[in-house]
């Protein structure tokens, strides 16, 4: 069970991954969410990460190879993972070959617009990550995280410039992440057309997927 999510900023992934993960007893690894933890606890990759994520850039293959290196050494991902936001570029996904042998990779395709309703929406918690939006997944009690009552913020990242320079950034150096994962067979799409389309309903769609696709590897 080693699994790719990959999709545009905003197209859902990591709502899916949270919601997938538990039930396949995998961790729910996200390159994003461990940056922002790094710089909260202003650690030397927090430091470095921040100002790349700032203007919507990438942070530079070095850093993030090194920090998800580490974490999928850890114990708790034997029996596999699910990444999120990683890769995401094609010599990120070169190195992740010559570290984990991925078995799936499931790519959202979702319309633009859906996609940029959804970022400028969203907020997440300060303290789990967990991802809400302010049109189409409220919490329950405002400005609450549901998970862990932590705060909900919004990123620094969700102004509309620098929300137009992710998705180009995007399209430019992660979008060719789905021509290598074809070529290696192993690419299977998943869309959501519909902004107000249930994420747990989402959810369980891509996790019956996986589960046919993994009875049959
Ligand atoms: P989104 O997918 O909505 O852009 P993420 O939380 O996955 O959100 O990523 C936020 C930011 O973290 C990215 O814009 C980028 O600056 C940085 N980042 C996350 N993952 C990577 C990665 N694999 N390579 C380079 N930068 C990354």
């Amino acid at each position: 069970m080693r699994k790719i999510f990959l999709g545009a900023p905003g197209s859902g992934k990591g709502t899916y991954a949270s919601r997938i993960a538990p039930k396949r007893n995998v961790p729910h690894i996200s390159t994003g969410d461990l940056f922002r933890k790094n710089i909260k606890e202003k650690t030397g990759i927090g430091i470095k990460a921040k100002e790349f994520m700032d203007k919507g850039d990438l942070v530079s293959d070095d850093i993030v190879i090194e920090m998800l290196k580490e974490r999928i050494e850890n114990e708790d991902c034997q029996n596999g993972f699910i990444l999120d936001g990683f890769p995401r570029t094609i010599q990120q996904a070169e190195k992740l070959a010559e570290i984990a042998d991925i078995d799936i990779a499931v790519n959202m395709c979702v319309p633009n617009d859906i996609i940029i309703k959804r970022l400028s929406s969203r907020v997440i918690c300060k303290d789990c990550g967990e991802i809400f939006n302010t049109l189409t997944l409220q919490p329950k009690q405002e400005g609450i995280c549901d998970k862990c009552k932590g705060k909900l913020i919004w990123r620094t990242d969700q102004e509309p410039e620098v929300i137009k320079k992710r998705l180009e950034i995007y399209e430019e150096q992660t979008a060719p992440l789905i021509i290598f994962y074809k070529d290696k067979g192993i690419l299977h799409h998943v869309t959501c057309n519909d902004l107000y389309q249930s994420p747990d309903e989402m959810a369980q769609k891509i996790l019956t997927k996986i589960e046919e696709l993994a009875n049959n590897i």
